[in-house]
């Protein structure tokens, strides 16, 4: 399988940050080592006029320029530098090239992006923009898909996606996640799943299956984007549910079967993922890739 990675591009972070800078490195080598990628490319950085196209001109100035307010930062949660900026382009570049490959080829992986909470006039919860409105706007200018769906697995609500997705009628979001996680105030997707701390894998499972049963005749999508967060597991630092490593990559095939079952091309990104040690991270997004790669394969 062909994957994209932008792990190269780092960006200066306090010690003990909790964002896993180190974890995109690693996943590449492992998924060359697993035999799961059998090519990476780096995407490139998206210009400027995309980012503008989805997300408020006014917003785009002050991230380019580092002019984001001191309230503004601090719901960033990353300090602003150019190289943070460079990256976040790269990171939405990696969808933007697994997207198109997905509507050519019925599957295509991003090794980062999932940017859920950058909405149209915000950059927050360690996002700066939004990869899958960007790629999905890029899709849709080609005229290569009109009806999307979004299915976002991270333990966080997808706020920014519902506010820059949420009203279009062409694209159906849904978000499963922890009902008493970040964000604290949230922006209405088109079906949201409130799943109870602690929840382990079989309730979260009937969870997600009735929340595709009621998704897919409604979307009717052509392309879908799968948000794979890796932090509903139970060991991750800001989630608050208890899924294993096993219920996770049970989550990812009863996702991707159901998607491609339906005919629907999936683009998949990472989304967030904590845990104490990184590895554990590499571990369930190393898992996800190869359940990605397998059908990959059978396509
Ligand atoms: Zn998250």
């Amino acid at each position: 399988m062909l994957v994209w990675t932008h792990d190269r591009w780092r960006f200066p972070l306090p010690e003990r940050h909790r964002f896993p800078l180190d974890k995109y490195a690693l996943l590449r080598e492992r998924v060359v080592a697993d035999g799961t990628a059998t090519e990476v490319r780096e995407s490139d950085a998206v210009p400027w006029q995309w980012l503008e196209s989805v997300h408020e001109p006014a917003l785009m100035r002050r991230v380019r320029l580092g002019e984001l307010s001191v309230r503004e930062q601090r719901g960033l949660g990353l300090p602003w530098s150019d190289a943070l900026v460079e990256r976040g382009r790269r990171s939405v570049g990696g969808t933007v090239e697994a997207a198109a490959l997905a509507v050519e080829a019925g599957l295509g992986m991003n090794l980062g992006g999932g940017t859920h909470h950058a909405g149209r006039a915000f950059a927050r919860g360690y996002c700066l923009f939004n990869d899958v409105a960007v790629a999905l706007w890029r899709l849709r200018g080609e005229g290569r898909v009109r009806r999307a769906l979004v299915v976002d697995c991270d333990v966080h609500q997808g706020d920014g996606t519902a506010d820059l997705l949420g009203p279009d009628p062409e694209c159906f979001t849904l978000s499963l996640h922890g009902a008493r996680n970040y964000p604290f105030q949230r922006i209405a997707s088109d079906l949201d799943v409130d799943i109870a701390s602690g929840t382990g894998d079989d309730r979260y499972l009937s969870a997600l299956a009735e929340a595709l049963d009621h998704t897919l005749p409604r979307a009717r999508a052509e392309v879908a984007f799968y948000l794979a967060g890796a932090d509903p597991w139970e060991g991750d630092r800001l989630g608050r549910l208890k899924l294993t490593k096993a219920g996770l990559r049970a989550r990812d095939e009863l996702v991707l079967d159901r998607l491609l079952d339906e005919g629907i091309a999936v683009c998949v990104v990472l989304a967030g993922g904590y845990a104490e040690d990184v590895r554990d991270t590499v571990d369930i997004n190393a898992a996800t890739a190869a359940e990605v790669a397998r059908r990959t394969c059978a396509l």
